[in-house]
């Protein structure tokens, strides 16, 4: 079971990698084990990523020695799944328009309906705090507030999943909806869909079932 979540979550590093959402060695991939959870490790080119590199961090946050360091956001994950037991699998990336959006310290606004895939009529932005710091990890607990995206402010985005796979798609989504906003922006301020529109898009979605499963 262990090995099947490794060979995961570095398919998974390696996606993220190929599809520009993590340029250089940044980003990194986690998945909830039944003691804690699987983490990238800290520095290494996904290209080189083997199921072994994978840390397995205990949910106290302590490391079987003799592994590689776990990324410097292994807090961050601990946190958000501590926090969300509905959660399986979390993607962190720096890409490209989500990081300028995020340097901006705002939210994504909804004007796409696809926002609502991210469980909330926005993308927010968490408050900027030092990479790897615990309290990097409150902030966004806090901003994702039962959403299952976020931005973090001067640094990136998460997106979670109950399954890796999901939590991938739904990071490759957001860095859409945030390379349309930047998009939009160049040329004037976005129409934003209200709440009752985004209201209808959630009910039709649940009613075409077969749409949320491709999710
Ligand atoms: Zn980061």
């Amino acid at each position: 079971m262990t090995h099947a979540l490794r060979d995961q979550l570095v398919t998974t590093a390696k996606r993220m990698s190929a599809l520009g959402l993590a340029p250089g060695t940044s980003g990194n991939v986690s998945v909830r084990t039944s003691t804690g959870f699987l983490v990238t490790p800290s520095g290494m080119p996904y290209d080189e990523l083997v199921p072994a590199d994978a840390v397995d961090v205990k949910a106290d946050g302590t490391v079987r020695p003799g592994q590689n360091a776990p990324s410097t956001e292994w807090q961050l994950h601990r946190d958000i799944l501590a926090a969300r037991p509905d959660v399986q699998a979390i993607v962190h990336t720096h890409s490209l328009f989500c990081t300028t959006i995020s340097t901006l310290r705002r939210p994504i606004p909804a004007l796409h309906y696809m926002v609502v895939l991210a469980g909330s009529d926005e993308i927010p932005c968490a408050e900027y705090a030092t990479f790897g710091s615990a309290q990097l990890a409150l902030n966004a607990v806090s901003a994702l507030h039962g959403g299952d995206a976020c931005l973090l402010a001067n640094h990136g985005m998460i997106a979670l999943g109950t399954t890796l796979a999901k939590a991938l798609r739904l990071a490759a989504e957001v860095e859409t909806l945030a390379a349309q906003y930047w998009h939009a922006a160049q040329l004037g301020t976005p129409h934003v869909l209200p709440a009752d529109e985004l209201a209808r898009v959630r009910a039709r979605f649940a009613e075409y079932g077969q749409r949320r499963r491709r999710w």
